[in-house]
């Protein structure tokens, strides 16, 4: 049986402020169905290529100056960002991003405006976000800038399911949380994967969390993938033992 591609990123060049190369031709691809993790140290290029994908780099004034992206076969660079989110693609930043004086609960909802669906759906897909986040239903009338950072990022993925989107682009989710609430966030991330059918791509400088839960690898440093393959393969390499997961 042959997976479906959804997205598809080739040989993509970009360019900050017209002189600085920072993506010296990355490809991936983003099967459906599949958790797969963009891994590397700080500064390799994570975020310049999910930014590149959700065409959030003009404000940065960066610019793919090469290759392609493709979303179920079709062109998205040239697209607009809310474009690509009506195409099922919902990016969580970095950082979390949460409306600090709005409620949890209200945060939720602003991720439910982009669909034309009823009461009743907004009220059923807000049981099901937290079904799968019980500590946002805890919070759920808390003001999200009070939360602690597990909950706001939390809150920022229980926003992006609001959409109901079909992939998911989610920037360093490990970010400043402790080691329990990593474990915590990827274990949702794994049952929505399961269970909802999202697919994920998700950029992590914790080689070691993201290796156990994504299903596919690909490596970056200095703006170039310089390994790629199944998870379970990469755990196992030497030089990922070596130089990503600390031991040797
Ligand atoms: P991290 O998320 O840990 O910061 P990363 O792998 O996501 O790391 P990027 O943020 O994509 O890395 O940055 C890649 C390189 O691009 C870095 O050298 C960074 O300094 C540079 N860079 C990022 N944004 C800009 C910008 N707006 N202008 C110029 N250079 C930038």
């Amino acid at each position: 049986t042959t997976t479906e591609t959804l997205l598809e990123v080739s040989n993509i060049e970009v360019i900050y402020n017209h002189v600085i190369l920072v993506l010296k031709g990355v490809s991936l691809k983003v099967p459906k169905g599949g958790i797969t993790a963009l891994l590397g140290g700080n500064g390799a290029g994570k975020t310049t290529t999910l930014k590149a994908i959700s065409n959030l780099l003009r404000s940065e004034r960066g610019e793919v100056t090469k290759g392609s992206i493709r979303y179920r076969g079709e062109a998205v660079h040239a697209a607009d960002p809310a474009e690509l989110v009506r195409r099922g693609v919902i990016q969580v930043m970095e950082g979390r991003h949460c409306f600090e004086h709005l409620t949890v609960e209200e945060n939720l909802l602003t991720g439910f405006y982009t669909r034309k669906a009823g009461k009743g759906e907004m009220e059923a897909d807000l049981d099901k976000v937290y079904s799968y986040f019980p500590r946002l239903k805890e919070r759920r009338k808390s003001q999200a800038g009070y939360t602690s950072g597990g909950e706001q990022q939390m809150c920022a993925i229980g926003r992006a399911m609001m959409a109901k989107p079909e992939t998911i682009l989610l920037d360093e989710p490990s970010m400043g949380l402790a080691p329990q609430l990593v474990e915590e966030i990827f274990g949702i991330v794994k049952n929505l994967n399961e269970q909802e059918g999202v697919s994920f791509l998700l950029a992590e400088q914790n080689t070691n969390v993201a290796l156990r839960f994504a299903h596919y690898g690909y490596i970056l440093e200095s703006g170039r993938v310089v390994m790629d393959g199944p998870a379970k393969n990469l755990r196992e390499n030497p030089d990922v033992k070596e130089f990503y997961l600390g031991m040797s």
